[in-house]
């Protein structure tokens, strides 16, 4: 499986806006984009972002969905081409099928700081969905899916301490939590409302469409 191997923060800084890649050091004084580099777009040049020109602005809120999941540019043609195939606004439910990655809802409920450390627990083999065993990041939940945390006494000790780390935190709808075991269960479907980045998806549409 790919990554990304440069800085996460440099993703953000283009993008100028948060992306949260890094879990806690996110939330803290010490991520850029809450500092003078918020409008500094990583490089040498960077200071010499000028007007975008409409190819450029469809570009860049492409690429601020794919960096958000962290995922690559196949694959995410590949749910771009899936959304497509579906009935309903292809944007919409382009971010609704991007929403349902196992590793993006292990890190919506709080048992990861981040995508990237929700992964390395799915690929370790700590989550099982509907009492299996899954280890792929990109495995897509449905309502009804229970999530567990299965693997040794200290896995189940992190999360239980990730948890503890925010104890006013809760859910979106479409999740119900169980903190003490830990578990969850997807109750809904996600919403276009769910989505929490601010990003046009029209425009993703458009860029993807070309
Ligand atoms: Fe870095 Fe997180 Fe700030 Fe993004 S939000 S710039 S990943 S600290």
């Amino acid at each position: 499986m790919g990554r990304y191997l440069e800085s996460s923060c440099k993703h953000c800084r283009r993008e100028g806006i948060k992306l949260m890649l890094k879990g806690g050091r996110c939330e803290t004084a010490k991520c850029p984009v809450e500092k003078k580099q918020k409008n500094l777009a990583p490089g040498m040049h960077g200071w010499r972002r000028g007007r975008m020109s409409e190819y450029g602005v469809r570009l860049r809120e492409k690429q601020k969905v794919k960096r958000y999941y962290g995922i690559f540019e196949s694959q995410f043609m590949r749910y771009f081409h899936q959304a497509e195939r579906l009935k309903g606004n292809t944007g919409q439910t382009l971010l609704q099928l991007l929403e349902r990655r196992l590793d993006n809802v292990i890190y919506k409920l709080n048992f990861a700081p981040s995508r990237k450390a929700a992964r390395q627990l799915i690929t370790h083999g700590h989550i099982h969905v509907k009492g299996h065993k899954v280890d792929l990041p990109d495995y897509s939940v449905d309502v009804g899916d229970k999530i567990t945390v299965k693997g040794s006494e200290k896995s189940v000790k992190e999360i239980k301490q990730q948890l503890a780390l925010n104890p006013n935190f809760t859910t979106q709808g479409w999740l119900q939590l169980d903190r003490d075991k830990p578990e969850a269960t997807v109750v809904a479907v996600p919403t276009r409302d769910d989505v929490q980045i601010p990003v046009e998806e029209q425009l993703v549409v458009e860029f993807c469409s070309r």
